[in-house]
């Protein structure tokens, strides 16, 4: 990267590479989860679930994208095999065997539960040492919880849809 660029971060410039290379991980199973959730989901209200989970996978690939660019400013490698996905992943994968609306939902809630909790750890180790990535974490981590609100706020219909057809 461009040296002045390097020179105002002030931190271990390999250590932040090394956080950010395990971030890109996440990003790309949470793709894939989403994606391939949105294909699957089964069950009541599974067009608007689905739809939800589509919009998710698209930001999650373009989180990805935005890390990797950082990696590689900051003179780093994007992991280049998937196979290491599993062994850098903080937040890890959770396959959507069971296609049911709300175990989907549940995967999901708890997949960006995780990511928010890696940014804002991100955030804070940048705040006063990188305020490049600190700009882009902060961008990351406001549709992490976009996400988690978005999910959230479907399993509550969800879950009224269903008391209402049992009363
Ligand atoms: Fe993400
Ligand atoms: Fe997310
Ligand atoms: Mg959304």
């Amino acid at each position: 990267m461009g040296s002045k660029g390097r020179e105002i971060i002030g931190m271990d410039v390999e250590e932040l590479i090394d956080l950010l290379r395990r971030a890109y991980c996440d990003e790309w199973l949470a793709y894939y989860q989403y994606w391939l959730g949105a294909k699957l989901v089964k069950g009541p209200m599974k067009d608007a679930v689905g739809a939800e989970l589509l919009q998710h996978a698209t930001q999650e690939l373009m989180h990805a994208d935005m890390v990797a660019m950082r990696i590689i400013q900051l003179g780093g490698t994007p992991v280049t095999k998937p196979e290491e996905w599993y062994k850098l992943t903080n937040c890890g994968y959770d396959a959507p065997d069971d296609p049911f609306v709300k175990t989907i939902l549940v995967q999901n809630i708890k997949g960006e539960q995780c990511a928010i909790g890696v940014y804002k750890r991100l955030m804070d180790i940048t705040k006063d040492t990188d305020p490049v990535t600190y700009n882009m974490v902060l961008q990351i981590l406001q549709q992490e919880v976009e996400h988690e609100e978005d999910l959230q706020a479907l399993l509550e219909d969800f879950e009224l849809m269903m008391r209402a057809m049992k009363e």
